[in-house]
Order: C-alpha cells, then sequence, then structure tokens
C-alpha cells in the first residue's frame, strides 16, 4: 500500500514540498511517489489543488 499520483496532476510541486519522506519527484509528465519509501501519511494529498495523489 502507498499512495499514487494519478493524471490529474498538474505538476506543480506542491506534494513533493510537504512530504516528510521526500519520495515524490517530477517525473515526465506529472509528479510520481516511490511506493517503496511512502509511509501513507496523506500530506501530499491535503495539498494537492486537484486531489491527484490517492492511496491504494
Ligand atoms: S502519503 Fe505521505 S509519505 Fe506518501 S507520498 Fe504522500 S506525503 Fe509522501
Ligand atoms: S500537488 Fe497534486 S498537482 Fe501538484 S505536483 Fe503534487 S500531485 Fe501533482
Amino acid at each position: 500500500m502507498a499512495y499514487n499520483i494519478n493524471d490529474a496532476c498538474i505538476s506543480c510541486g506542491a506534494c513533493a514540498a510537504e512530504c516528510p519522506v521526500e519520495c515524490i519527484s517530477a517525473g515526465d509528465d506529472k509528479y510520481v511517489i516511490d511506493a517503496d519509501v511512502c509511509i501513507e501519511c496523506g500530506a501530499c494529498a491535503g495539498v494537492c489543488p486537484v486531489d491527484a495523489p490517492q492511496p491504494e
């Protein structure tokens, strides 16, 4: 289980700045979460303007 960023992402970068374990980085067309590092805190979802990070 980890959070995953869906295609709604507009690459604003807000989530990466909030992640306590720094597992979010810019990908080719959206930001991506390293599922092996994510601790499911939900901070990314809390700051995302388009609700792109979702628990999987
Ligand atoms: S749920 Fe928490 S640990 Fe996982 S990517 Fe989002 S901010 Fe980072
Ligand atoms: S906060 Fe939301 S829109 Fe912004 S980079 Fe993260 S997932 Fe994408």
